[in-house]
């Protein structure tokens, strides 16, 4: 559906998105995940058509239109601030897109019901934005979205100024959507489980340029670079003749016999987080401390100051690149 083909980005000189060229399935929900200043709203933009990419090419459905305008391209985005015009109700501002592209009223009226039935506004069409709480206007500029039925819909932190209730509420929602309109779908976020709720495929970014690309399966349990394997989860870095592998906390078991354990060191904290505890264990034989995730029903008693063994397996050493 999209095919980004060695694209980058420069301003002023600076390289802000290195050459970067990726193939976006139709139907798909792709996320490019990374910390403030990598590059992600770049990309968007360069595939919505607001920024020209200095080199490469953006094929949309195998059209080349890398310099073609927004308008010229068939795909909506979805910002965090939700631009709604304020002077409109819920169904004009849905009905704003239709109209202007002249479509007639019987299908406009089609186009809106079923927005706003996936979107659950149905009772709040009358309204206007400031009727609306943060979550329902974030609603509208997705019924908005998608009542135009495009082939892609680009979507740039649409729930970043939510509360955390109603954007997990929101996270399952467009989902949802995601899977029964068959939209493929480039979702901007800096917060990773959202991103790993939420994807098909995760392009991990980093100043500028992609560290992995993967399921969030391969990115959880096979991360390539110390950036993927600490960006994404809590993972416990150590280094070996080979240079560094990665040992996920729940699969580290302490234990109490320090004879023939892998390591050894002191417990500087112990936390109980409901369904897991975590131990936090200062190494004696590397400066660092590791974080332990044990089940909820670990019922030991470990105590701040004690001294244990902390062993693992193997095969759950992940080797990283630097
Ligand atoms: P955030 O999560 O904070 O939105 P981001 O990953 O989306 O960050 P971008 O907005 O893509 O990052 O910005 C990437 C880099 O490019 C930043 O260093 C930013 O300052 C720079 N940048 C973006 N737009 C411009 C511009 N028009 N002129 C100059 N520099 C820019």
């Amino acid at each position: 559906m999209i095919d980004l083909v060695q694209i980058e980005k420069h301003f002023e000189g600076q390289v802000v998105v290195h050459p970067l060229s990726l193939n976006i399935e139709e139907g798909e929900f792709l996320t490019l995940l990374g910390p403030s200043g990598c590059g992600k709203t770049t990309i968007l933009r360069m595939i919505a058509g607001f920024e020209t990419p200095t080199r490469g090419d953006v094929i949309l459905a195998g059209q080349k239109v890398t310099s073609l305008p927004p308008n010229q391209r068939d795909l909506n985005l979805v910002f965090q601030h939700y631009a709604l015009f304020p002077h409109m109700t819920v169904e004009e501002n849905i009905a704003f897109g239709l109209k202007m592209k002249k479509m007639p009223k019987a299908e406009q009226k089609k186009r809106i019901e079923e927005a706003v039935a996936m979107t659950q506004l149905t009772a709040l069409t009358a309204r206007y934005p400031h009727q609306l709480s943060g979550g329902q206007q974030q609603r509208v500029a997705i019924a908005r979205a998608i009542a135009n039925k495009p082939k892609v819909l680009l979507l740039d932190e649409p729930l970043g100024a939510l509360d955390l209730q109603l954007r997990k509420n929101l996270q399952s929602e467009l989902k949802h959507l995601q899977r029964s309109l068959g939209i493929t779908f480039v979702y901007v976020t800096h917060d990773q489980e959202e991103a790993m709720m939420l994807s098909d495929r995760i392009v991990i970014m980093n100043g500028g340029k992609v560290e992995q690309v993967g399921t969030p399966r391969e990115i959880y349990a096979a991360p390539q670079t110390l950036f993927a394997a600490t960006f994404v989860g809590e993972n416990n870095i150590f280094s070996s003749d080979q240079g560094l592998f990665a040992v996920r906390p729940e699969k580290l078991q302490p234990v109490r016999e320090l004879n023939g354990a892998r390591v050894t060191g002191v417990i500087e904290d112990v936390l109980y987080l409901g369904n897991v505890h975590k131990l936090t264990v200062h190494l004696d034989q590397e400066p660092m401390s590791v974080t332990i995730a044990l089940d909820f029903t670990d019922d030991r008693p470990w105590q701040i100051g004690e001294r244990i063994g902390v062993n693992w397996s193997p095969k759950d050493e992940v080797i990283i690149g630097a």
